[in-house]
């Protein structure tokens, strides 16, 4: 090759935003919000909502957490996506969605405490332009770290000022639940105090939803338990136009489409998030929904097909915020 990776990088003037993203694994760079303004920020608009995927990073998942999973099917599965067999490498998502004036994020990402290759979503919402007391609203899919540990800074501080947490109530009294952190293996100890740290901080301004219920403006619940007993996706519509951000239906694209009975470790109820996996892959193909999740491949925008006994993601189209 005649271009060293110097030379494109001078060239396209990409040096800094390399850093900004981490790219070396080291510490983010900050930059001016205007830098960095519409690069490679894909977003849909939904009528007249805009929806801003933030990648806040990545989760290594080894095949051992993937519950059911036979070896060989997995590694065909892999092969069929052009992925080595064995762990798979899963994005992390958020979703910031504008609407009149008013910023609503949906999940939060990890912050410090899972490791370097999460906690970049401040990175990603600076380069939307947005700063954290900008933020009306923090709506979380479920209390997992993944998810709610990013309303807090490394040291335990809110994270955004000015918004109200908004949490599915099942999961708020689940990770609450004194016997359910007794009985908790050691190593899922931590989702419990991560949990109920969050919700401390914001106790003065957080709120708990339930079922099918509006929750702001165009964003409605819909109740997918299995995955957290309170897991809960959102369906966003305007002008006639939707999208249904389903949250952990899927982890593993490349396998849990095909095969929707395969769970993972982290399920609190692998038979239950199993058969609401299967009823959502069902759903959203049939009503030829415009789906996004937090563990699709970034930007997580696109279709399910049905495709023998499972089913297919499509990613789609998208434009750059604006
Ligand atoms: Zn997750």
């Amino acid at each position: 090759m005649a271009l060293s990776r110097r030379s494109l990088i001078g060239a396209s003037g990409l040096a800094s935003t390399a850093a900004i993203l981490g790219a070396s694994g080291s510490t983010p760079v900050r930059a001016s919000p205007a830098g960095l303004r519409g690069y490679g920020l894909p977003s849909r608009r939904i009528g007249s909502l805009t929806i801003t995927p933030l990648l806040d990073g990545y989760i290594d998942v080894p095949l051992d957490q993937v519950l059911g999973a036979d070896p060989e099917d997995a590694a065909n599965l892999a092969a069929v996506a052009f992925q080595a067999p064995g762990q798979r490498r899963i994005p992390v998502n958020a979703y910031l969605v504008r609407f009149g004036g008013r910023l609503v994020l949906i999940d939060t990402g990890a912050s410090s405490g899972m490791g370097t290759t999460l906690g970049r979503l401040p990175v990603g919402l600076e380069a939307a332009g947005v700063t954290p007391d900008q933020v009306d609203a923090v709506l979380i899919t479920h209390m997992h770290p993944d998810h709610i540990n990013g309303a807090l800074t490394p040291e335990g501080r809110a994270v955004f000022p000015n918004a109200e947490l908004i949490v599915p109530d099942t999961d708020y009294v689940f990770w609450h639940d004194d016997a359910n952190l007794n009985r908790a293996p050691e190593g899922m100890k931590p989702f419990f105090l991560g949990a109920r740290k969050v919700a401390e901080v914001y106790a003065n301004r957080l709120r708990r939803f339930s079922g099918e219920s509006d929750i702001i403006g165009a964003i409605r619940s819909v109740p997918l338990p299995g995955h957290t007993p309170g897991h809960a996706g959102f369906i966003l519509e305007s002008e006639g136009e939707g999208l249904f951000i389903w949250a952990d239906v899927v982890h593993i694209a490349a396998y849990q489409l095909a095969r929707p009975e395969w769970g993972l470790a982290f399920d609190t109820d692998p038979h239950m998030a199993a058969a609401t996996r299967r009823r959502t892959l069902e759903r959203a193909s049939g009503d030829r929904m415009l789906v996004a999740g937090m563990h699709l491949p970034f930007p997580g925008f696109g279709h399910v097909a049905r495709e023998g006994a499972g089913y297919r993601f499509v990613p789609t189209e998208w434009d750059y915020a604006s």
